[in-house]
């Protein structure tokens, strides 16, 4: 059980990093529920969770393309035992036409985030003499495809930047891993499921099993819930020693 810790997940008002949010939550943990906005929505979200789990659960609205914002969420959180660095944007585009503000977006958010909440986070670990990192990486971040340029150089940095962190603190009881998701379940994703079906000219059915989920040998998405279950499971005593290393939870993505 996580109770008594504080896990600060970034990104997590909708898709993966809610999923891993309520999965740490029911695990036991104080969570703390960001993404850039400040509605009464966001704030509703934490309220109705700490109801459903019965554990704290407060919303801290910080930009994670702003070093600074990134670093005030942990110092405004108060306490960081978990951090799952989560929070993500994609652009797809050839090289030549990339927008460089699409270029920029994507490594602040995607990849230099994490260096900032990471920084902030491990004196907080140190001083509590436990702590866990978890990185949301991607398939993206082990294997590449083709005009997805910042996304994919961001992910493989994540994947690098993870392994220098479990050096760091490899002495500490400290650990830092990345979790590699293929195709998750999210809204984004289920958005995108009748346009490419009337694309293709294809059965929604269809258009999942050979577009969408083309290079992911189950067929199948992976859920929010099992990303999270695979967050909780790097933050139990089973997984001490495991550090700096990946988890993919691809259906198989990355054994092609
Ligand atoms: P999503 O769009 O549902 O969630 C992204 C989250 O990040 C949202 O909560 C959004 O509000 C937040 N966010 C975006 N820009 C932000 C900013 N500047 N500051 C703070 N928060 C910001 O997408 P998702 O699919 O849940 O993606 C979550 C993570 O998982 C991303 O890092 C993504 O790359 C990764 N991922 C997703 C999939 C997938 O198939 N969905 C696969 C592999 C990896």
């Amino acid at each position: 059980t996580l109770s008594g810790k504080t896990a600060v997940i970034t990104g997590s008002n909708s898709g993966i990093g809610l999923g891993v949010a309520r999965e740490l939550a029911r695990a036991g943990a104080n969570v703390v529920l960001n993404s850039f906005t400040d509605r009464d929505e966001d704030h509703k979200l934490a309220a109705d969770m700490e109801a459903e789990f019965g554990v704290v659960v407060r919303y801290i609205a910080a930009d994670m393309s702003k070093g600074e914002d990134c670093r005030a969420l942990i110092e405004k959180a108060g306490a960081c035992d978990i951090l799952v660095n989560n929070a993500g944007i994609q652009h797809v585009s050839p090289i030549e036409d990339f927008p460089t503000v699409k270029w920029d977006a994507i490594i602040a958010i995607n990849m230099s985030s994490a260096f900032h909440t990471t920084a902030a986070a491990l004196p907080m670990m140190r001083k509590a003499g436990w702590g866990r990192v978890v990185n949301i990486a991607s398939a993206h971040g082990l294997t590449a495809s083709p005009y997805k340029g910042a996304y994919v150089a961001a992910k493989h940095g994540v994947v690098g930047f993870t392994k220098v962190t479990a050096l760091e603190t490899a002495k500490e009881d400290i650990t830092c891993n990345a979790i590699c998701p293929g195709y998750v379940h999210t809204p984004l994703v289920d958005a995108q499921i009748p346009d490419t079906a009337k694309k293709y000219n294809m059965t929604e059915e269809e258009a999942i099993e050979k577009v969408i989920l083309e290079r992911q040998p189950s067929k199948q998405f992976a859920t929010v819930e099992q990303i999270g279950g695979t967050a909780v499971f790097l933050c139990s005593d089973a997984a001490a020693q495991i550090t700096g290393t990946t988890i993919s939870v691809d259906g198989g993505w990355t054994a092609l």
